[in-house]
């Protein structure tokens, strides 16, 4: 039996064995997994043991953000063989369901989504996957940044909600690595700039180095007035909220100008009030992101290309035999992180 990372319980990690179904379907692939990135549900459910109405009531092995080489297919897979290098995409829906017809299959209430409780996730040597949600990586897209489309597909998803048009400014409120991976997509996806405000200048320089980025402290400047002078009091035209804090929330509308667009990507714990009338006095349109759906292919297609390097965003590597201690740094949350990433032993 190989040895999985698993959460045993709220706040107890181990590496040990651990039976995951590894049984190879028609349409499935087998893959050695490689590079797998710690993301802050994982680091939540650590915490906490719960996100919402996911409780981990069971042990479950964690990790959702990976990329691997094909070491086995199915008899009905064409497009994939032995040996690709490819990423996964962690959501699996019901392909016969009303949402995948629908081709909204993030929010299909059958969607079995790894390390999401009762589903284990990929923090272990080989999965399992639909070939359907696997994807090819280009030769010189490394396993590194193929671990990287998973959240920047979050961030691909914000962008297509948003509609950008050419040219628009954005604002992007919460440098976290969502914002971080938000105001990429956005400026690949045609913004000509792109504000991103927190109040941790370290993620702000982070961000701030890459072209087209303008970051503002909002220790130092509101959020809104610094908007309103950088757009001659007109507002941005889309804001992404990716806080997910109950003052940029509130905040939102101040910074969209009149027909404006908001998204809304950060998830507060907890209800939070919301400015209606705010959002009604300048007619602004708002859509919501749940994961993503129909993006990885898009994403990859950027990354090749060189239109998005996410390489700068990852802060911290280490071997899977430490992913404890790499854990237990993601639970500390030191401002200059924003993606650390386990990599699995080569056989
Ligand atoms: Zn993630």
């Amino acid at each position: 039996m190989p040895t999985s990372l698993v959460l045993e319980r709220k706040g107890q990690l181990s590496l040990r064995d651990f039976p995951l179904d590894t049984n190879l379907g028609p349409t499935d692939v087998r893959i050695a997994v490689r590079t797998v990135g710690v993301c802050g549900s994982d680091v939540h459910y650590y915490t906490h043991g719960k996100i919402g109405p996911f409780v981990v009531n069971e042990p479950m092995v964690l990790g959702h953000e990976a990329s691997g080489v094909v070491i086995e297919v199915g008899q009905q897979v064409r497009h994939l063989s032995v040996g690709d290098r490819v990423c996964m995409e962690p959501g699996i829906p019901d392909p016969q369901s009303r949402a995948s017809k629908l081709g909204i299959y993030n929010v299909d209430p059958a969607v079995r989504f790894w390390a999401t409780p009762p589903i284990h996730g990929c923090l272990t040597p080989e999965v399992v996957h639909p070939a359907a949600f696997t994807y090819r990586l280009p030769d010189h897209v490394s396993f590194a940044e193929g671990a990287m489309v998973e959240p920047f597909a979050i961030g691909m998803q914000a962008a297509m909600r948003a509609r950008i048009q050419p040219g628009d400014i954005a604002v992007v409120t919460g440098a976290g690595p969502i914002g971080m991976m938000t105001a990429l997509a956005a400026l690949a996806g045609g913004c000509s700039k792109v504000y991103v405000s927190d109040l941790a200048q370290p993620k702000l320089d982070i961000i701030g180095a890459y072209p087209g980025i303008e970051t503002i402290n909002i220790r130092e400047t509101p959020a809104a007035e610094a908007i309103a002078k950088a757009t001659d009091d007109w507002g941005a035209d889309v804001v992404f909220e990716c806080s997910g804090a109950a003052p940029a929330i509130l905040g939102v509308p101040q910074l969209a100008r009149p027909g404006g667009t908001i998204v809304l990507v950060g998830m507060p714990v907890d209800p939070v009030p919301f400015d209606i009338v705010g959002l009604q006095a300048k007619e602004l349109r708002v859509e919501t992101v749940f994961r993503y759906a129909n993006v990885y292919d898009r994403a990859i297609s950027l990354i090749a290309a060189g239109k998005v390097d996410l390489k700068p965003l990852i802060s911290l590597t280490v071997p899977f035999a430490d992913s404890i201690a790499a854990f237990d740094r993601a639970v500390e949350g030191r401002e200059t992180d924003v993606k650390i990433q386990i990599e699995m032993p080569v056989e």
